[in-house]
C-alpha cells in the first residue's frame, strides 16, 4: 500500500477532536469528537464517508476516550490497520522559545512542553494528555507535536518585544508570542502558491470565535495579533482583546481577585460581553432587530480589525493581499463588505457578486475585482491539513 495517512490529535481538557488525513491530497478518511471526558455522560462522534455515529457512555478519561474512538473505527471503518498509518500529528497552542518548527516527540520535547504549561496553563496540559494517552496506545508510531505558536518564533525583535522592563520580561519570559499560527501559515502560504510568487505584502485575517491578524512578507510572519497569549488583539466572540492593562488594577482595587477578571475577559467580554451574543449569525440578526447594544458591538469589532489593518499596511510599507479565513471570515459576506468599504482609499475593491457567491470548490476565491489595487481573498483554513503535512514532513 502506497497511501500514507496521519491521524491528526487536538485534545482539549474535556474533548478530544481528530482527524484521519491523506496530506498529500487532503482527503479526510474519518474525523470525529469526544467531549465531556472526565464524566459519565461522555460523547463520541465518528464520521466517515459523510455518516455520523454517535455514542453516548462514561468517559471518565483520554484513554476511554481515545479506545472508544478506536472501537468506532473498528465497527465503522476505515480499518486502522490498513490505512498507511505513518504516524500522529498532535496540536500543541504553545511551545514558547523552544519550537521554531514541527518536533518528534521524544522525552526531552515532552519535557519542554511540559515546561510551558506555565505559559499555556489551560492547554498544554491537556495536549500532553492527548500525547500520553496516544503513545501508550500506539507506541511504535512516530507521534509529532506541531506548534501554534511557532510561526510567530522568528518575529522580528521589535514587533515581539512588548515595552516592559527588560528584566522582568526575561525572568518571566514576556514576550508576543502569537497564536493560530498554523492557520496563518497556511492561509499565507496557500496565497503564495495561488500568485506563484513568495514577494507579497499580505495580511491574513483569521476570524472565528478566536480572532487574530498577521502581517506577513511571502510565507513569514512580521508581526501578528495575538501576544503572550490568544487574549490580545481583536474583538473576539468572547475575549476583549486590547485592553488597557490599568482596567486590571482598577478591578483589583475594586476587589475582583485575578481568577475573575482572567474569567471576565477570557470569557465574559468580546462580542458576548458586549451584546450577549458571541455567533455572529445571531448578532446581525439581532442589529436587523434594532438592538442598539448589537449594533455598537458590531461597530467596535470593525474599527478594530480596520485599526489592525491600517497598522499592518504601515508595517508592511503597503498591501498586495488581504486574506479572510476561519468562520466569519469565510462564511459573513456582511463583514467583509462592511471592512472593504471602507478600504477603498488604499485601493481595496470589493466585487459584490462574488463577495456573496462561493464557490465551494476553489480553495482560493477572490472577492476585489479585477482592477482593485489590493487583491482581497477568502482562503478557507485546515489546520488540521496542515498539521498533517508538517508531520508527514519531518516523519
Ligand atoms: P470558528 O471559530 O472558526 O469555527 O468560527 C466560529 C464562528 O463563525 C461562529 O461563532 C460564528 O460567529 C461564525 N460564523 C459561522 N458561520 C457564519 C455565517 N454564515 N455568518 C456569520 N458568521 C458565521
Amino acid at each position: 500500500m502506497n497511501q500514507q495517512t496521519i491521524f491528526v490529535i487536538n485534545s482539549g481538557s474535556s474533548s478530544l477532536k481528530y482527524q484521519l488525513i491523506e496530506p498529500v491530497s487532503g482527503d479526510v478518511l474519518a474525523k470525529g469528537l469526544a467531549e465531556r471526558i472526565g464524566t459519565d455522560r461522555g460523547e463520541v462522534t465518528h464520521i466517515v464517508h459523510g455518516e455520523k455515529h454517535t455514542d453516548t457512555l462514561p468517559l471518565p478519561t483520554h484513554k476511554e476516550a481515545l479506545n472508544h474512538i478506536i472501537d468506532l473505527f473498528k465497527e465503522n471503518g476505515p480499518d486502522l490497520d490498513h490505512v498507511g498509518l505513518a504516524g500522529f500529528g498532535h496540536r500543541i497552542v504553545q511551545g514558547g522559545w523552544y519550537f521554531k518548527g514541527a518536533a518528534i516527540v521524544n522525552d526531552d520535547v515532552h519535557a519542554k512542553i511540559t515546561e510551558l504549561c506555565d505559559l499555556a496553563p489551560l492547554h498544554n496540559p491537556a495536549h500532553l494528555i492527548g500525547i500520553d494517552t496516544a503513545m501508550e496506545l500506539w507506541p511504535d508510531l512516530p507521534h509529532i507535536a506541531v506548534f501554534d505558536t511557532a510561526f510567530f518564533a522568528d518575529l522580528p525583535e521589535k514587533t515581539r518585544t512588548y515595552a516592559l522592563d527588560k528584566e522582568t520580561a526575561h525572568k518571566y519570559r514576556i514576550r508576543r508570542y502569537g497564536a493560530h499560527g498554523t492557520s496563518h501559515e497556511f492561509v499565507s502560504g496557500t496565497v503564495c502558491d495561488y500568485l506563484g510568487k513568495d514577494t507579497v505584502r499580505q495580511i491574513t485575517l483569521h476570524l472565528g470565535n478566536g480572532a487574530s491578524a498577521c502581517a506577513e512578507l511571502g510565507r513569514k510572519a512580521i508581526d501578528t495579533s495575538m501576544g503572550l497569549t490568544p487574549l490580545e488583539g481583536l474583538v473576539m466572540g468572547t475575549r476583549t482583546g486590547d485592553i488597557d492593562p490599568a482596567v486590571v488594577f482598577h478591578l483589583l482595587r475594586k476587589g475582583m481577585n485575578v481568577e475573575e477578571i482572567d474569567t471576565l475577559f477570557n470569557k465574559k467580554s468580546g462580542m458576548l460581553g458586549l451584546c450577549g451574543d458571541n455567533d455572529m449569525r445571531d448578532v446581525w440578526q439581532r442589529r436587523d432587530d434594532g438592538d442598539s447594544d448589537a449594533l455598537l458591538a458590531l461597530q467596535v469589532y470593525q474599527n478594530r480589525l480596520l485599526k489592525y489593518i491600517g497598522a499592518y499596511t504601515f508595517e508592511l510599507g503597503g498591501l498586495d493581499v488581504l486574506t479572510f479565513t476561519a468562520g466569519i471570515g469565510e462564511n459573513d459576506a456582511r463583514t467583509r463588505y462592511r471592512l472593504c468599504e471602507k478600504l477603498e482609499f488604499i485601493g481595496v475593491k470589493i466585487d459584490k457578486e462574488l463577495n456573496e457567491n462561493r464557490d465551494p470548490s476553489k480553495s482560493v476565491w477572490r472577492i476585489s475585482t479585477e482592477d482593485s489595487k489590493v487583491l482581497v481573498l477568502v482562503v478557507p483554513t485546515n489546520e488540521e491539513l496542515a498539521i498533517a503535512r508538517q508531520a508527514i514532513r519531518l516523519i
